[in-house]
């Protein structure tokens, strides 16, 4: 292991620093024998009050995560550090917070990464400012209501430090946006499709705008915005999240879940004015070649996208891949792109 991370690989003759022990200043999650969490704040001196009875704050201070510590009854718990989903879904909040689930797919979807540049609107409670940090994003986040803006900077300093390369800002969204050359912004509001136009300018070329919606209708408003604009490569998942029962004899999916939350739905700036400076192209989008006999049109799902052997019905097919099998595509970015994405 080459690491170098501080505390680990020391050559100074002192003992690594065990990252397990839990200190004073620090969150922790208490769970009791009926898997009940109870999430506190060390204090030297302090007591933690259950109705199973005290815990001594002294007894899990220099303790070790995934002790399990007594309380005055003598029942146990178990000691460790809240995850951040364990913390989004413990914390203070007044806005509805994206869920873990749906958190770990806007990273991915949005495509965040350490040093990217992503505004995010609105804050709410500060749960995905959490995770865009936690990622390594550098965020400003524009916030409608100071109550919500204060909470949010709460959870997020309690969670991610005081270092955090975080900034709210009480403003409307709909209303604009300062930033420029942003890689990402993402949206978690009523009206995304409002933000299209400022996002058309505040986005680099190629940057992700990510929309975070509640219901089908508000995501199909948002895709019909998205085809009248500069965007393009649009696509909308929703994440399904079912938890199992695991015991010796019965092991089967748990009887609830949470059913639905919300959509996803991410597109991608696109520069069409650059397609008018290729060798013998005209200004705008002209459409394909039409296919020969010889050679079948390339599959497209719904999106535009090719290449993804899938239909409109989401079941794998069995057609020709453009480019790949053997059909040969006369201009790769007319091929990719064939409609409905910011190129017509
Ligand atoms: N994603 C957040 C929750 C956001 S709830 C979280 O994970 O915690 C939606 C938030 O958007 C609310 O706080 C609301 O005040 C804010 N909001 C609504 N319209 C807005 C606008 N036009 N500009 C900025 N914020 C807005």
């Amino acid at each position: 292991m080459g690491g170098a991370r501080a505390g680990t690989d020391r050559t100074d003759g002192t003992a690594p620093e065990d990252r397990s022990l839990l200190r004073a200043g620090e969150k922790v999650l208490l769970v009791d024998a009926k898997k009940r969490r109870y999430l506190l704040t060390l204090r030297v001196d302090a007591a933690f009050h259950t109705h199973v009875g005290i815990v001594a704050h002294n007894d899990l201070i220099g303790a070790h995560e995934g002790a399990t510590v007594f309380g005055s009854t003598g029942r146990r718990f178990l000691v460790v550090r809240p995850t951040l989903a364990e913390m989004v879904l413990k914390m203070p909040r007044g806005a509805q917070v994206i869920y873990p689930k749906d958190l770990a797919a806007i990273l991915m979807e949005a495509d965040i990464a350490p040093g990217v540049r992503v505004l995010e609107a609105g804050v709410g409670s500060g749960a995905l400012s959490m995770a865009l940090l936690r990622a390594g994003a550098s965020v400003v986040g524009y916030e409608l209501r100071e109550d919500f803006a204060n909470r949010a900077h709460n959870n997020v300093v309690a969670m991610v430090g005081e270092g955090a390369d975080y900034r709210v800002e009480l403003r409307d969204v709909y209303e604009g946006i300062e930033e420029r050359g942003l890689d990402r912004i993402v949206l978690d509001l009523p009206e995304p499709w409002r933000v299209i136009p400022r996002a058309e300018v505040a986005l680099r070329s190629g940057g992700i705008i990510c929309a975070y919606l509640p219901t089908i209708n508000q995501t199909a408003q948002f895709r019909h915005a998205l085809e009248e604009s500069a965007f393009g490569m649009a696509a909308t998942l929703e994440v399904l999240h079912r938890t199992w029962h695991v015991e010796d004899r019965s092991v089967r999916p748990d009887h609830r879940m949470v059913g639905h939350t919300g959509f996803l739905t991410t597109a991608r700036l696109l520069r069409p004015e650059e397609l008018g400076s290729r060798p013998g192209g005209s200004v705008g989008w002209t459409p394909p070649a039409a296919p020969t006999a010889a050679a079948p049109p390339p599959v497209t799902g719904d999106d535009g996208a090719p290449g993804t052997g899938e239909g409109d019905d989401g079941r794998p097919d069995d057609g020709p891949r453009d480019g790949i099998d053997g059909v040969a595509a006369a201009d790769p970015v007319e091929e990719r792109w064939p409609r409905g994405d910011g190129l017509g």
